[in-house]
């Protein structure tokens, strides 16, 4: 293989290879990249070409890529256990994870069960939870609400809480009967507020469906703050904080899926922080070991444990399993990104790099002629591109305009992946100023070149 050209691998990547939510005939035009190596923010192509990984390779990547003290820490647990059966057998890394993890986790969650990818996390919450309801005498208890245009994963209970059709559709005869509340649009605000200054006067839709199907729901699974696949949509933390009042109300759980939104991506720690309460199940993965392993974990109370703790007898285990639960590479990457957390002040570096991107992205791209909106989150902004700003119509599907954004950037060396029309940015938390620049000009001109200005 080390004689492969660039050209012979790609022929040989198309020949075998399906890749992940890809249209395979888009790549007669747009050929696999070949990467070879990564730094930091940077990946480099089998020939030496440079691309800012602006996207984080699908928002995992937390402190760049090939990062020293995390490649030790492999390098490290690979010689002394590279995988151990998780039932019956543990070991200090997964141990040590949990210590660590309890220290920053919202209040009151306390047992881990870890699992090796998002959507594996999500179906564990959505079983843990039916399974509690029943075992705690509540058999009735057994839909899920979800927000619409959420997504929570691409496996068959994931899909179900989810409600995108570009993901869903198709598969719509397998899904479960799910109830999808009408979710937050803040950019297109049907009550004329603004994110900054309502009191969340959609969360009447959630009211009304806990009103009509509480009694028959196990629990509510939301993206907090920010539906990402949806395209970066962002909503009020109030609305998180009302949504625990009205679980606590009508005896539903809460299950916070915070895949995507977990370890700083938000500004803070876990983007329930910004509401100040906790869900009763959160779902953890992507940033957890920094983007390099396959890991995630389902995180729930005290209570929802002892509903399971009985004897063996009466049936009540929690029989959910993944070969690869706790791996220990996977926790000792964990354990580096928690130990660079503490003694490289990360969050606070990059909360303060957050409002030098959000000024620069405004300064540079704001004017523009089909720019919406651009929002923020943490380092997160996403711009949305439209038909006409006044009307905030967006353009046709078909015209594949992020699309073709994307390939533009791809040419001038940057990762600049779409959601449809959307553009954004969530990069590695270590992202610094220079690169900043570099990727917005990047950006700049691949819209220009697309749309003008
Ligand atoms: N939940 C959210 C919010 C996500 O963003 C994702 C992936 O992007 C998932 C779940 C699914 O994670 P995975 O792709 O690891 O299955």
């Amino acid at each position: 293989m080390d004689s492969y050209s660039t050209k012979q691998l790609v022929e040989q990547d198309l020949k075998y290879i399906w890749h992940p939510c890809s249209q395979m005939k888009d790549y007669e035009e747009l050929k696999p990249i070949i990467v070879d190596h990564g730094s930091g923010v940077k990946l480099y192509d089998k020939d030496g070409k440079e691309y800012i990984d602006i996207v984080s390779s699908w928002w995992c990547n937390l402190l760049g890529h090939c990062n020293p003290a995390i490649n030790a820490a492999v390098k490290e647990q690979i010689d002394k256990l590279e995988h151990v059966i998780f039932a019956n057998f543990s070991h200090e890394p997964a141990i040590k994870l949990c210590e660590e993890l309890m220290e920053m986790i919202p209040k009151g969650l306390c047992k881990f069960n870890f699992s090796d990818n998002g959507s594996a996390a999500v179906e564990c919450s959505l079983k843990m939870a039916f399974q509690y309801q029943y075992q705690t005498g509540k058999p009735k208890k057994k839909r899920f609400m979800c927000l619409s245009d959420g997504y929570h994963g691409e496996t068959i209970g994931a899909l179900s809480v989810g409600t995108m059709d570009l993901y869903a559709k198709i598969y719509k005869p397998m899904l479960m009967d799910t109830i999808r509340i009408q979710a937050p649009d803040c950019y297109r605000c049907p009550y004329g507020k603004c994110r900054d200054c309502c009191q969340c006067e959609c969360f009447e839709h959630a009211e009304k469906d806990f009103e009509l199907y509480a009694d028959e729901t196990a629990a509510v699974i939301v993206e907090p703050l920010l539906q990402g696949s949806a395209g970066m949509k962002m909503y009020p933390a109030l609305y998180l904080k009302k949504l625990r009042e009205l679980c606590d109300r009508y005896d539903v759980l809460l299950i916070a899926d915070e895949i995507a939104t977990g370890f700083g991506r938000t500004g803070k720690m876990f983007a329930f922080d910004h509401a100040g309460v906790s869900p009763d199940i959160m779902c953890i993965s992507k940033g957890l070991t920094g983007g390099y392993m396959p890991m995630a974990i389902t995180i729930t109370t005290q209570e929802i444990y002892d509903a399971f703790y009985a004897d063996y007898s009466e049936g009540k285990a929690f029989m959910h399993s993944h070969t690869y639960s706790g791996n220990p590479l996977g926790c000792a990457c964990a354990l580096a990104v928690q130990k660079l957390f503490r003694e490289e002040n990360i969050l606070e570096n990059a909360q303060k790099r957050a409002v030098y991107l959000n000024n620069r992205l405004n300064e540079r791209l704001g004017d523009y002629k089909h720019m919406g909106e651009i929002r923020h989150l943490g380092l997160i902004n996403a711009m949305e591109l439209v038909k006409d700003p006044s009307t905030k119509e967006g353009f046709d599907g078909g015209l594949r305009t992020g699309y073709s954004i994307y390939k533009k950037a791809l040419e001038k060396g940057l990762l600049l992946r779409p959601l449809g029309d959307v553009l954004y940015f969530n990069p590695p938390l270590i992202i610094n100023e220079e690169e900043i620049d570099k990727a917005i000009e990047l950006c700049a001109e691949s819209i220009e070149e697309i749309l003008g200005k």
